[in-house]
């Protein structure tokens, strides 16, 4: 299948055979032709499986055959998304597409100033990409109007939702036409996406490429049970064995992502750190040098956990797990793209197995142990540092081979005897004359803004 059965313009193929892109990918197979039929479309879709072009394309295949001028403030096609970064990398996309033609786009997301923004859409605009925050700022002060907008598209929508824009969604779709065309990508399919899909989306055609929650395969994933205080080591050591490759580094919070970025770079790491407290110039020059391979490690929260496109990303490490199970997905799928290799290695203190589980279960798939052994019957405080860590699992323990035998995610399993004190628990096993405690689960939070 090429793109030019799809009946799309010569023009946007011609842009896209310029980027190396000539084969669609499965979702865009799906959703094109029926986005170009007019449809509501809801995709069901991974991060990197091209769904920019699945909706984009369409849109601009449409907005280029109807030559009409962008009028001041009147954007004819908006398109959220949920962090800054993914709106740039929307933004970005689609003007490499949209090059040589007369539409204009614009990007509109928080951590910037007003003022530009507000001229730039007064100079009419054809295309806006913006988070959803800022675009309803810019709408209380009347620098945009959507009563023309004929196209929408919810990106990353599930995203959208746990970051509390639902008001604002709700807001925005109320203020556009009822006669328009509005696509819904989302990587996970929650309840109250249902809810959505129903008010924002008219009979959509619903296409998908794979079970939602579910990782990409190529995606080669691994476990290692490690306690809490061992965890930069063993991270330390598995950074070790790639380190001319680009790795990302999930925390949970910006002061431990902060922390952790610095003793990196006491490691010797060129690191850079992204997490909500740091400015957009900040956010932008950390992205920049990464991409670019002069940072080589890029500490994150989950702000980054999407939109993220860099295909040089070898290496996704869950420092910590995510306490929304969806989100382990989308952070590990920041590697793989397009196509390429990846490994993606988790860490899980015994703390974190309520978490662990919560992502097994959404992914209806066991992620291979590299060391250790899960924490069951053991609370954090008996697990002292280095207690469950880069040990070959014993015997019935986990169900993983020894890294020595080929493992990227343990390199270090194999090569040392287990340090397991006695009264860490084996899995089903509980230390001699020790009841069985459930691991201190961590309360259940759902991730805000980073
Ligand atoms: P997305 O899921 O839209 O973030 O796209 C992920 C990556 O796949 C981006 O780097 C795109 O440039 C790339 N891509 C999108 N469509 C195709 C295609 N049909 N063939 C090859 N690469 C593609």
């Amino acid at each position: 299948m090429q793109f030019d059965t799809l009946g799309l313009s010569p023009r946007l193929i011609t842009a896209l055979n310029d980027q190396g892109i000539t084969d669609p990918t499965p979702i865009q197979t799906q959703a094109i032709p029926h986005a170009m039929a007019g449809r509501d479309v809801m995709g069901l879709a991974q991060t990197g499986s091209g769904k920019t072009a699945a909706f984009g394309l369409p849109m601009l295949d449409a907005l280029m055959k109807n030559g009409r001028k962008a009028e001041p403030k009147t954007p004819r096609a908006l398109i959220l998304a949920p962090t800054r970064e993914l709106a740039r990398q929307i933004h970005d996309t689609l003007s490499a597409f949209a090059q040589g033609s007369h539409l204009k786009l614009a990007l509109i997301t928080g951590g910037v100033g007003f003022t530009p923004q507000i001229e730039r859409m007064s100079r009419g605009v054809a295309i806006l990409v913006a988070t959803p925050g800022r675009l309803v700022d810019l709408l209380d002060r009347r620098a945009v109007d959507l009563s023309k907008t004929e196209f929408l598209v919810l990106d990353e929508a599930d995203q959208m939702l746990d970051l509390g824009f639902i008001h604002s969604l709700r807001r925005i779709a109320g203020l556009l036409p009822k006669q328009r065309q509005t696509m819904l990508f989302s990587a996970t399919m929650p309840k109250l996406m249902e809810e959505i899909a129903g008010a924002f989306l008219t009979d959509p055609v619903r296409v998908q490429v794979n079970p939602p929650g579910q990782a990409v395969a190529k995606i080669d994933q691994w476990l290692h049970y490690v306690a809490k205080g061992a965890k930069t080591d063993l991270l330390i050591e598995l950074l070790d064995k790639h380190r001319d490759e680009l790795a990302i580094v999930f925390g949970r919070t910006k002061h431990g992502s902060d922390k952790l970025a610095r003793q990196l770079e006491a490691a010797g790491y060129a690191v850079a750190a992204i997490h909500g407290n740091k400015s957009q110039g900040q956010r932008d020059r950390a992205i920049a040098a990464f991409r670019e391979g002069e940072v080589r490690v890029l500490v994150a929260t989950d702000v980054a956990a999407r939109g993220l496109d860099i295909p040089g990303i070898r290496h996704v490490y869950n420092y910590d797990l995510p306490n929304v199970p969806e989100n382990y997905v989308h952070r590990i799928g920041r590697t793989a793209r397009a196509g390429a290799d990846g490994t993606a290695v988790a860490l899980c203190s015994p703390d974190e197995m309520g978490e662990l589980r919560d992502i097994e279960k959404a992914m209806k798939a066991k992620i291979p142990v590299a060391s250790g052994a899960p924490w069951e019957g053991v609370s954090e405080p008996a697990a002292r540092p280095g207690a469950n860590r880069g040990g070959k699992p014993r015997q019935g323990q986990g169900q993983g081979r020894p890294a020595g035998q080929g493992r990227p995610g343990g390199p270090s399993a194999g090569q040392q005897p287990s340090r397991r004190p006695a009264q860490v628990g084996a899995p089903g096993g509980k230390p001699a004359g020790q009841k069985p405690r459930r691991p201190a689960a961590a309360p259940r939070r759902r991730t805000t803004a980073a």
